[in-house]
């Protein structure tokens, strides 16, 4: 259970890039960051406009000498201080990721990123290097991973109560965009613009959300091949896709699918992980997060409840408020940032492995997804083929 006591051994100085005022993110990050004071926010380059940015950061009541026009700004003014942040969020939209979370590992600063890492699997792979050679943790903020029972579906596919693992069905399908919103929508319209959003729209935005919750919850599972196809039903979309369908094939004979969407209409997020074994099969949908449906052949499906002492122990160490209360969004992101602290004291007191056996996404798992992404785009370009896995 938690009770609000940190186990790290002091807050580590923070700050932001992106995540300004009206940002869809920002709020998560530092309502995550900070809820169990493992994260101090020190400074920000909060907004693409330096004037808002430094507005927002002193309405936030950072010293608004620590709120800067942009990050290069940031980082150069931070490591020249004794009490300069130690790591930084990147909350902006994802043709920036890579340059500055490069610039912030160069500048000796553990990132918390977010999604898609980068663009490309050899710009991920550069990054894995230089955080690699300079020590430094890079999380990835898939936050659904947080959630208290994506942890008992993970033990009750090592504990074998499925059998061997056959199917994963994979879905990350909402409505929102069924229409052409971004019109309107800045946040949208970046999304479905190659120059902003990279490769893909959907695939990155919310495949790579599942795809990592199934890695988590059947770590074995490796992708020998895939097949996409993917469409764009609002046609101003293309070449990004507002739809996509992956067939995935894994070594040792499992198969996989993932239908992701932003033109499900009527559907509000659609987030569904199920795996299924020879025995039976788990099924977690994020928008009932504190349960997971359990359903044995021959036998009465079950519905797990977060919290409950029928769990294995690991699945209730992240409980902060006991069984029946509905816990969300905001603790499964917090759950992270806790192992993101506790990995990034592990790194500056020179000694990881004492948080090997800590489950939070990191830069393999950023570097996975972007190369996920990369093998969908080539498999649906060359008209929905087979591609090796490699
Ligand atoms: P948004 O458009 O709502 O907000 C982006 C913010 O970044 C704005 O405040 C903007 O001014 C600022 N910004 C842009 N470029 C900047 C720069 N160079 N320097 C400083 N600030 C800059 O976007 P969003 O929806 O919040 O998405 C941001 C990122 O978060 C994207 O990569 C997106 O994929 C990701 N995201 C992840 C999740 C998740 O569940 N992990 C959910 C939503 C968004």
């Amino acid at each position: 259970m938690i009770d609000g006591i940190r186990l790290t051994k002091a807050p580590i100085r923070w700050g932001m890039v992106g995540g300004g005022r009206g940002s869809q993110i920002g709020y998560v990050h530092r309502s995550a960051a900070m809820r169990d004071g493992y994260f101090d926010l020190k400074a920000g380059a909060f907004d693409l406009d330096p004037d808002r940015g430094r507005a927002f950061g002193a309405d936030l009541g950072l010293d608004p000498d620590r709120c800067y026009p942009d990050y290069r700004a940031m980082f150069a003014a931070e490591s020249a201080r004794p009490d300069g942040i130690r790591c930084v969020t990147v909350a902006t939209p994802n043709n920036t990721h890579y340059p500055i979370t490069r610039a912030a590992l160069l500048a000796d600063l553990h990132v918390i990123c977010e999604k898609p890492l980068t663009f490309t699997t050899a710009e991920a792979l550069d990054l894995q290097a230089i955080a690699s050679e300079r020590g430094l943790v890079v999380g990835v903020t898939y936050g659904y991973s947080g959630h208290q029972m994506i942890e008992e579906a993970a033990r009750l596919v090592a504990n074998g109560t499925l059998g061997d693992i056959r199917i994963v069905t994979l879905q990350f399908a909402h409505g929102f965009h069924s229409a052409a919103v971004e019109g309107d929508n800045p946040a949208a319209r970046w999304r479905v613009d190659p120059a902003f959003a990279g490769p893909s729209y959907v695939l990155g935005d919310l495949a790579t959300h599942p795809l990592y919750i199934a890695q988590v919850i059947c770590p074995d599972l490796r992708i020998k091949r895939l097949l996409c196809t993917r469409q764009s039903f609002v046609a101003s979309r293309a070449p990004l896709e507002d739809n996509a369908t992956v067939l995935m094939e894994y070594h040792g004979g499992a198969v996989g699918t993932l239908w992701t969407s932003a033109v499900n209409a009527g559907s509000m997020h659609g987030q569904k992980v199920r795996v299924t074994g020879s025995r039976g099969s788990v099924e977690w949908w994020d928008e009932h997060p504190n349960q997971l449906r359990l359903e044995i052949q021959g036998e009465p499906a079950r519905v797990l409840d977060r919290g409950m002492a029928y769990l294995h122990p690991q699945s209730l160490t992240d409980d902060r408020i006991g069984a029946g209360h509905p816990e969300g969004l905001f603790e499964a992101w917090a759950n992270l940032h806790s192992r993101f602290a506790l990995a990034i004291e592990a790194h500056e007191e020179g000694d990881p492995s004492r948080v090997a056996h800590l489950r939070y996404p990191g830069i393999e798992a950023g570097v996975e997804g972007v190369r996920w992404v990369e093998h969908c785009v080539r498999s649906a370009d060359a008209g929905g083929v087979w591609v090796d896995y490699g």
